[in-house]
Formats: structure tokens, C-alpha cells, sequence
């Protein structure tokens, strides 16, 4: 079974489906979460300028939910932490882990928007390297990670960690993925580890690149996600790579079908441990 990386306290009484979904994602799982210790002030300035960072943390600077709420900056203090502990984990073991958390790609090195406030994404990866000499960010969010490009080219970072997202050279979700099979992602993927090379790989299984979100940026069918996650899954164990995914985007009403399409990326998830 893939451990999830969950901790109570990244639960905030927020009411916006990216908060809300996540525990109960957790609870369907049906599995017990591995705990892990929250990060540090020093952990988030791995991505970001430590003015933006003190800004956050003593709330004079809105965070990605456009609010000034402590609770917020202390579950993001575990959010983070999840993604980094489920890196950790699968440096030290292989396989596959899942990190129950989004709320990472929009965050920039110095500002932030999108529910996004810090970019756990580079930070777990910054982490990672070391151990691995590349990591590669597979961001299935059905919206570009222009926080993520930011942070790696302000860190000068962008040839040692390579993100893959919604725009740019790579692009994920041209139009000819919304009819990829599971071998077909499994290829696009093969294509991504043989030209970077990397030692690790995160992927966002993004469930609002569901055709039917109501955000209107998806273009995969619920089926068709679930080839993608299948093909990447199998990418990354037929090269012997460690991968972390998370959740990303969803932004479904009732939330079950986004929670729906989470839990189905966990039973691939579970066949590729
Ligand atoms: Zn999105």
C-alpha cells in the first residue's frame, strides 16, 4: 500500500475545497497517515526571499488564500513538511509515496496567488538534491506552475530541478494528451526520464485537469486521468525511480468527485509501490 504523508494539524477550518478535501481524501484512503515533523522558517526559505517569508509568517503579507490568518501559516508549516517527509521517505526506500497536500505551484519566489502561498514543490525538491543530482517535477495541475519557474530561475535552479507543467517547452496537456492511452503516458514519461535523467520525480496528479471541473482548464475524462497516472506510475518503476505525487488542483462540486478521482490515482498508486 503507498503510505500517505498527512499531519491533523495542516487541517485549518478554512472553508474552500482545497482545505476541505484533503482530510477527507485521507480518511477514504482508509489507511493510517505517516506523521512528520512541520518545518521550519529556515525550511521555507529554501524557496522563497526571507523578507516574503517573515511577511507570511507574521502576517503583514497576505497568503495565497488573500487573507492574514495565523491558522493558515501554521497548517502551512505541515502542508510543506508533508511533501518533503514523503521525499525523504522515498530517497530511503524507492517506490512510491503520496503526499496529501496541494496549495504549492503559484507560490513565487516573493509573492503569491492561487491558494498557493509557499512552494513546498521546489523546496522538497531543493532538498532532494543532496542526494539525487536532478529531480523532475511532473505538475499534472490543469494550470501552469509559473510560481515554481519563478522560484527556479530566481534560484538559479531551473537545470537541476525540470518543471514540466501547463506551459513552456515540455507543456503537459497538449491536445493530443486528452486521448493518450496508459502506454501512451507511459512513453511521454520514458521520453521526459531518458532526456533530464533524474533520481527523483514529483508528480502533481492534478484533478482539475478533469474535463468536467468547474474552473474549466481540464481536459482529461475521468478515465483518461487515470491512464495518465497509470503511465506515469509505470514510467517511474520500470526506471527504478522513486516518486512522491500529491493533489493539486479540484475544484468539483459536490467535492467526492474530486475526491473521487484522488482516490482512483491511489489505487494505481498502490499497484506500483
Ligand atoms: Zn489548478
Amino acid at each position: 500500500m503507498t503510505p500517505i504523508f498527512y499531519h491533523p494539524l495542516q487541517q485549518v477550518a478554512h472553508r474552500f475545497i482545497s482545505v476541505q478535501k484533503i482530510p477527507e481524501f485521507v480518511r477514504q484512503a482508509g489507511r493510517k497517515p505517516v506523521e512528520f515533523q512541520p518545518y521550519r522558517v529556515e525550511d521555507f526559505e529554501a524557496a522563497h526571499s526571507p523578507a516574503y517569508v517573515k511577511g507570511i509568517l507574521s502576517c503583514t503579507l497576505k497568503n495565497g488564500f488573500g487573507t492574514l490568518d495565523p491558522e493558515i501559516n501554521q497548517a502551512l508549516h505541515y502542508s510543506n513538511a508533508s511533501l518533503g517527509a514523503a521525499v525523504q521517505f522515498t530517497l530511503d526506500h524507492g517506490g512510491v509515496a503520496c503526499s496529501a497536500s496541494q496549495g504549492f505551484h503559484h507560490a513565487h519566489y516573493d509573492n503569491c496567488y492561487g491558494y498557493c502561498t509557499f512552494n513546498g514543490l521546489v523546496i522538497a525538491a531543493r532538498s532532494a538534491l543532496e542526494r539525487v543530482e536532478k529531480v523532475l517535477i511532473i505538475d499534472g495541475d490543469a494550470h501552469h506552475g509559473d510560481g515554481t519557474d519563478d522560484c527556479l530561475q530566481r534560484l538559479n535552479l531551473q537545470n537541476r530541478i525540470i518543471n514540466v507543467s501547463r506551459r513552456g517547452f515540455e507543456k503537459i496537456g497538449r491536445p493530443e494528451h486528452s486521448r493518450f492511452s496508459a502506454t501512451q503516458w507511459e512513453q511521454y514519461a520514458d521520453g521526459l526520464i531518458r532526456r533530464y535523467s533524474p533520481g527523483l520525480v514529483i508528480y502533481q496528479a492534478g484533478a482539475d485537469a478533469w474535463d468536467k471541473d468547474p474552473y474549466e482548464a481540464g481536459y482529461l475524462s475521468f478515465d483518461a486521468l487515470g491512464a495518465r497516472d497509470q503511465g506515469i506510475f509505470a514510467s517511474a518503476k520500470a526506471h527504478n525511480l522513486p516518486l512522491v505525487w500529491n493533489l493539486a488542483g479540484g475544484y468539483a462540486d459536490p467535492m467526492q468527485k474530486t475526491i473521487d478521482i484522488h482516490l482512483q490515482t491511489l489505487a494505481f498508486s498502490d499497484q506500483y509501490v
